[in-house]
């Protein structure tokens, strides 16, 4: 949440900057700004409420001229969306300028002290308590702004990745990071500072990742500095980036969010690439090869997330305990974190995250590596922190996700999840090579299955009209499909903002079925599987008390077909992968339903992604 980045070197900044924070929006549009020091030397800021586009309107007449800069849009935790709590902040000489993505969990304390030396804040935001902090640590102990940044941030409870900007040294970035994601570029004669590499993929490769409570300062004459904040030096490791500029594109369709639903075939065949060999119909998975004995002495697997990323651990609760038979536990990693959990130093925790960077799942992680547990990730980005501070993990590699509602990331990772299952099931003797193989075969084929989903585009854009004025979904589903029903409800939440609760099909007699009306519809997951039987019988009951049904169903399910209003087919498949297929049709409901309805499908409102803050 919150996207920061800064220029230094000999190119005009604010074009570099606004470009970048077009392509860090999707972290947060509260408001946007930018700092720049002219050829004058005079530091100038520029913030506007709402949009990047907003504050480049704002700014067309304004001196945005200088060769360094800092830039920021925000997604608000202290203090409302307006101008004056837009970053960057000035310090109260009007020397400094920060820009901050995290949250400082003292400054109110650190405030009321500031407030006592006669400092006085024009917002109402955590940032600017720091930035002044910096500046009175400068004045009153008459260090460097690097010590006053080090000395600064000793005094911080929180999370923070910040970058400041002093007048006093035009060529000088100085940036710092603890729980929230920070990288340097490293270009010719330039460099760049973001909270992720989309801004800087298209000017360089070589990239170094910022560690927690590491203070790096950048200048253009100079090699790129790190010391810690008790200053021990840290040597810079420059890694390469594999990214390239075409996934950061929309690619002709008109939100990120279709783009990327449309991209699964390919994502997932990525995800599979290299770990499945399908002429021999066997999974080869690195992180789990080389702690074989980690997973299948496992007593307990623990799995923590957060939003869609819950949804796919719950996919693969059934999966492993189906296939694997050691018992599962899903955990919320916000709930996981603060509720003092038993975690015991054979279990196995697996942590999964979209950003890589989600601040509550971090925090979960760390609190098992302390008990002694072992980690295991399963994320997207490459080489952000929670890989780094994992055992071992697998990457999902569907590429960059824009969209802020997941949809490819949320499928590589129930196709992650699910070779990991078969593969502790299988080496563990609890799955019969048989079944394995039938499963590895099928994975093979899930691609294809995906796109013939994708085919009936238009007609569910077509009946997604009629539900433009619902106040209100219910979404059913059961086994493996039950958590397909929650992920569901969540998309139609978020981008079209229609009131939608996901639950398991046999629970509506517990209560939902009482808000069953013609005016509220219900979309029943009933691929022919497991409890395909009881689920025709939930929507038999839902049909008793005049409920619309849409159903999603196995191609040539004549009976479903007959009972609900709408049907959408996917193909069949193992009971285990059904969720891959079964999710699209609810990803391409809720995106054209937002469509219709005018909604921002790619930002929607109140959301950011990349959850660094609590
Ligand atoms: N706490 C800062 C603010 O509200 C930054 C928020 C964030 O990183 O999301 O302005």
């Amino acid at each position: 949440m919150c996207g920061i980045i800064g220029y230094v070197g000999k190119r005009d900044a604010y074009p570099i900057l606004i470009k970048g924070l077009h392509r860090l929006e999707y972290r947060g549009y509260d408001s946007a700004g930018v700092a720049l020091i002219n050829e004058a030397g005079k530091l100038n800021v520029f913030k506007a409420k709402g949009k990047v586009a907003e504050l480049e309107t704002f700014a067309t007449d304004k001196d945005t001229t200088g060769h360094i800069g800092i830039a920021h849009t925000r997604w608000a935790t202290h203090g409302e969306p307006n101008t004056a709590n837009a970053h960057p902040h000035y310090s109260a000489s009007e020397r400094l300028a920060i820009i901050h993505n995290g949250i400082i969990e003292n400054y109110s304390v650190l405030k009321a002290g500031l407030m006592q030396e006669g400092y006085s804040f024009k917002s109402d935001t955590d940032t600017e308590v720091l930035v002044q902090l910096i500046e009175y640590t400068q004045v009153d102990r008459h260090v460097d702004l690097r010590t006053a940044v080090q000395l600064a941030l000793q005094q911080v409870i929180g999370a923070y990745a910040i970058v400041v900007l002093d007048q006093e040294h035009p060529d000088t970035l100085i940036a710092a990071r603890k729980g929230s994601p920070l990288v340097v570029g490293i270009g010719d004669d330039e460099y760049f500072l973001a909270s992720d590499a989309t801004p800087i993929v298209e000017y360089t490769d070589k990239v170094i990742y910022i560690e927690d409570e590491e203070v790096v300062t950048i200048s253009n004459d100079r090699e790129v500095e790190i010391v810690t904040i008790g200053n021990v030096q840290k040597p810079p490791e420059i890694q390469r980036l594999e990214m390239s500029l075409s996934q950061l594109e929309k690619g002709g369709y008109p939100h990120f969010m279709l783009k990327e639903i449309f991209e699964q075939p390919r994502t997932l065949t990525d995800s599979m690439r290299g770990r499945i060999n399908l002429r021999q119909d066997n999974i080869s998975l690195s992180g789990f090869i080389d702690n074989r004995e980690r997973f299948i002495n496992a007593k307990r697997i623990i799995i923590t997330a957060c939003g869609t990323s819950w949804h796919a651990g719950l996919i693969a609760m059934y999966a492993i305990e189906e296939f694997a038979r050691i018992p599962v536990e899903v955990e919320y990693s916000s709930e996981f974190r603060y509720r003092r959990p038993v975690i015991d130093k054979d279990d196995v925790v697996i942590a999964i995250s979209q950003s890589g960077e989600t601040a509550d799942t971090l925090a979960a992680i760390q609190l098992a590596k302390e008990r002694g547990a072992f980690i295991f990730a399963i994320c997207n980005v490459v080489g952000a922190s929670i890989p780094r501070v994992s055992h071992s993990g697998c990457y999902t590699h569907a590429g960059p996700e824009i969209g802020v509602a997941s949809t490819k990331a949320f499928t590589a990772q129930v196709v992650a999840l699910t070779m990991l299952a078969l593969c502790i099931g299988k080496e563990k003797g609890t799955l019969s090579p048989d079944k394995y193989f039938a499963i590895v075969r099928e994975l093979g084929q899930i691609p294809d299955k995906i796109e013939r989903v994708l085919g009936q585009n238009k007609r569910i854009a077509e009946f997604a009209k009629m539900f433009m004025y619902a106040q209100s979904f219910i979404y059913l589903g059961r086994g493996y499909n039950f958590p397909v029903a929650l992920e569901g409800a969540l998309k139609l939440k978020e981008i079209s903002y229609i009131h939608a609760e996901g639950y398991p099909a046999a629970e509506m007699k517990h209560g939902p079925i009482a808000l069953i009306s013609r005016e509220m519809p219900v979309v029943v997951v009933a691929p022919q599987c497991g409890t395909y039987e009881k689920v025709v019988s939930n929507i038999q009951e839902i049909k008793a008390r005049k409920g619309r049904v849409i159903a999603i169903v196995t191609e040539g399910d004549d009976l479903i077909s007959k009972i609900a209003d709408f049907v959408i087919e996917v193909p069949r498949t193992e009971e285990c992968l059904t969720p891959l297929l079964t999710v699209i049709p609810l990803q391409l409901i809720a995106y054209h339903i937002a469509v219709v309805k005018d909604c921002d499908v790619d930002q929607p409102r109140n959301l950011a992604k990349s959850v660094t803050v609590e």
